[in-house]
């Protein structure tokens, strides 16, 4: 070909969010498609959601995948400066594995019951310096691709919180406990939501220790908000 179309492939051409590939877009990946993903890390994205055991108590956690691949790539793209794209692909991602444990019955499904999505509890300023809290963002394509959903964005953590990295899952426990702060009329509206039938599942990027998610699922129970589970997109 002559320079127009080697300027034409530049122009055009789709980088993976994940892979960073040159690829074809990921047309018959289900509810992926028109995502800048090439058809492999589409595929490896929509894999069936495991059930995996952070020891939470009373609430089973549920991963899209590992924290390894694509999962952690989009991920990452997603907190690189909240890129609009990479969370969309994350709620898609977690609309496809909500409809996968509706159908095997681990969890409602949002067409015959309401729930409620709690996106897991991030650092104001951490948030801030990113642009946007991007499971709250991903939590709102959510809602988006399955009506019924809703985002219930009430928890957050004190700023003065420190970063979880390094800590011991007791020390994360009990940082949060001391940090998390719930909204409370947006509490009351989400108990008075649960006492009326609807149901609330935790979202979460990333699991490490299973420590926010435990935390925050005590939290709300503690205030008449029962947990039905809790999706996350990858485990580490
Ligand atoms: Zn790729």
């Amino acid at each position: 070909g002559g320079w127009i179309e080697t300027a034409a492939d530049l122009l055009l051409r789709n980088d993976c969010m994940c892979c960073g590939r040159v690829a074809e877009r990921a047309s018959r990946a289900g509810g992926l498609a028109g995502a800048a993903l090439c058809v492999d890390c589409a595929l490896e994205l929509t894999v069936a959601p495991q059930r995996i055991d952070p020891r939470v108590p009373s609430v089973p956690v549920f991963a899209c995948g590992p924290y390894g691949g694509a999962h952690r790539a989009i991920v990452l793209a997603a907190k690189d400066h909240m890129r609009a794209p990479a969370t969309k692909v994350i709620g898609r991602v977690w609309a496809g594995a909500v409809e996968y444990l509706a159908a095997g019955g681990e969890l409602p499904h949002p067409g015959l019951c309401p729930v409620a999505l709690v996106p897991a509890p991030t650092r104001r300023a951490a948030a801030k310096a990113r642009g946007g809290d991007i499971v709250t963002a991903a939590a709102r394509e959510l809602a988006h691709a399955l009506p019924g959903a809703q985002v219930a964005a009430i928890a957050e953590l004190d700023d003065r919180a420190p970063d979880a990295v390094g800590l011991s899952r007791l020390q994360r426990r009990a940082s949060l406990a001391e940090n998390l702060r719930l909204s409370r009329g947006d509490i009351r509206k989400l108990a008075e939501f649960s006492r009326a039938g609807g149901e609330v599942l935790i979202v979460d990027d990333v699991c490490t220790t299973g420590a926010t998610i435990a935390q925050l699922a005590l939290a709300l129970a503690a205030r008449g908000v029962p947990v039905r589970a809790a999706l996350t997109a990858c485990h580490a």
